[in-house]
């Protein structure tokens, strides 16, 4: 199985991303966590990365598809969910290309979200930096063991960020949309509501 989970920032890609991985046993790829892992480790990818990552713009193209076909290779371009990548028509057009060459079938699921939904779901998401878990302040909140100094927000969720982050995927990376449907690829999901709500749209389009 081929999928790329498909969406503006905020829109549960990675969340999503995450049921699927362990529903179908697919490695889940995420170019997101792979750069601000590589930041954090400041490796040169990382430091290179650490300023579009820090604003909320793109990472250039040559940087992500670099550690983005490493992870492709490494589960030999078969049973993986792509997270949030690709984002531009470049990084589309790379990524084609090799899925083609291992026999082709990738699926996008794009999950569509109002920039309002986005906008409240961001500004109370909260990571812990320990184990990485996402939360969000009131939909999905900690447990009462959490130290609330582990939860951290991303610096790209702050509200500056976001409405970059929100204009650069209109300008860069909305497009893919077409780009995909006339590959006859594109799945459209409804990502308003509940993770589980949502959830259950994916594995009825996927079986449909
Ligand atoms: P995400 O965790 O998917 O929201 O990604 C966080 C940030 O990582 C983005 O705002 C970009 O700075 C960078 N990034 C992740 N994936 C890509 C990609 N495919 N192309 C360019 N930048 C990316």
């Amino acid at each position: 199985m081929r999928l790329a989970l498909f969406g503006p920032p905020g829109s549960g890609k990675g969340t999503q991303a995450s049921i699927l991985k362990d529903r179908h046993s697919l490695e889940h790829l995420s170019t997101g966590n792979m750069l601000r892992a590589a930041r954090d480790a400041g490796t040169a990818v990382g430091l290179e990365a650490k300023r579009y990552l820090d604003q909320g713009e793109l990472v250039p193209d040559g940087i992500v598809w670099k550690i983005a076909r490493e992870a492709l290779v490494e589960c030999g371009f078969d049973d993986f969910v792509l997270d949030g990548f690709p984002r531009t028509l470049r990084q589309a057009e790379w990524l084609d290309r090799d899925i083609q060459r291992a026999g082709g079938g990738l699926k996008v699921i794009s999950l569509e979200v109002s920039d309002n939904v986005i906008l409240k779901r961001l500004s109370k998401r909260r990571i812990h930096r320990v184990t990485g878990e996402v939360y969000h302040l009131e939909n999905n909140p900690p447990p009462d063991d959490v130290d609330p100094a582990d939860l951290i927000q991303r610096a790209d969720d702050k509200p500056q960020a976001v409405r970059l982050r929100l204009e650069v995927y209109e300008r860069e990376t909305a497009p893919i949309k077409d780009h995909y449907t006339r590959l006859g690829a594109l799945i459209e999901v409804d990502g308003a509501g509940d993770v589980q709500t949502v959830a259950g749209r994916i594995a009825q389009a996927l079986s449909s």
